[in-house]
């Protein structure tokens, strides 16, 4: 090899060397041609490129949560209309969880407004973990912040990954969460890493942050000891009643900027369109798998917002000639 120190985002660049500020500002100030061209060679070289992972994510229990996320409908400092549930019961979320299955989803998502579990609800999510398990599903769980005891715990149960997004820069989070720091996230994201589960994390774009927030964003989950093997980028649903009703649009050619410098960084991990997608055309969607996305979360409702639904879905994939990953094909 003639160069000893390749640049990031060309095919030789690793995820286990350190991204710095400026090569990643470099990369997402190319051409868009230029970085669509590299971010889809990179994707092609460590996926099957039209394949795509589906994921169905579940509230298990709605609303009333003590966090004050500016962006969310079940923060209780928010004048929403989300009525506070309690945890839903095993049984219900292990039917649900057949279903997703049937649906062509390889794994079942359950999330909980929680600022994180309480030790009371700790038997009832280990049984949600080995029902959907014993399904023969992947699980994922997100619950806010977890000790190191629960992550261990949830680990026992068969817990494959955790959902814990750092949302946005350090620099921009008390702009969105007050109640918590950016550091309280690491914290957790770093439990359950020690305790073998795989880690979920990424963040929303259209807070307010700007495009420097999302670089730095993408550096800090880069950057970790290992990067998350599932890394979600939403677009902010301005959700009614809480803090960021009325946030401004995302560009859209921003936003594929971001999911390609996203697959560059993060080579081997997938690539998740999140929240937003009832809102995104099927072109634009089109633009973000050919930037590096392969995985999406299926079903009409994502938490407490709108989701694209099967119907739109399923014809959104046939066109494309895409094809949903199943479950032998997990690595
Ligand atoms: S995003 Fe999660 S932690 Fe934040 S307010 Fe909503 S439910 Fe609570």
């Amino acid at each position: 090899m003639q160069n000893a120190d390749p640049a990031p985002g060309t095919t030789e660049h690793t995820e286990r060397e350190k991204w710095t500020s400026d090569a990643a500002r470099d990369l997402y100030e190319l051409p868009f041609n230029d970085l669509l061209f590299r971010a889809h060679s990179v994707h092609r070289e460590n996926f099957d490129p039209n394949l795509v992972q589906l994921s169905k994510l579940l509230n298990i229990k709605t609303g009333g949560c003590p966090e004050d996320c500016g962006y969310c409908s079940q923060s209780a400092f928010h004048n929403s209309n989300v009525k506070a549930t309690k945890l839903m019961d095993t049984a219900t979320v292990i039917a649900e969880a057949k279903k997703a299955k049937q649906e062509g989803a390889t794994r079942y998502c359950m999330g909980a407004a929680w600022s994180s579990p309480k030790p009371r609800d700790e038997a009832a999510i280990v049984s949600m973990i080995e029902g959907v398990k014993a399904l023969g599903l992947e699980t994922c769980m997100t619950l806010g912040m977890l000790s190191d005891q629960q992550a261990r715990t949830f680990a026992e149960a068969g817990l494959d990954y955790y959902n814990h997004n750092i949302d946005t820069s350090e620099r921009f989070y008390p702009q969105v969460v007050t109640t918590r720091t950016f550091d309280d996230r690491l914290e957790t994201l770093a439990h359950v890493r020690q305790a073998g589960i795989k880690v979920c994390s990424g963040g929303i774009l259209g807070l307010g942050e700007e495009v420097g927030d999302r670089i730095d964003m993408l550096l800090t989950l880069a950057n970790l000891p290992e990067p998350p093997e599932s890394v979600p980028i939403n677009m902010l649903i301005p959700m009614p009643g809480s803090k960021m009703a009325a946030a401004a649009p995302v560009d859209v050619i921003d936003f594929v900027r971001i999911i390609a410098l996203a697959r560059l960084m993060m080579p081997q991990s997938h690539v998740r369109l999140t929240a937003g997608r009832a809102s995104m055309s099927d072109e634009m969607q089109a633009l973000c798998f050919f930037a590096g996305a392969n995985s999406i979360f299926i079903g009409d409702t994502l938490l407490t917002a709108a989701n694209p639904g099967e119907d739109r879905d399923s014809s959104l994939l046939r066109r494309l000639r895409l094809t949903p990953a199943t479950l032998e094909m997990r690595e």
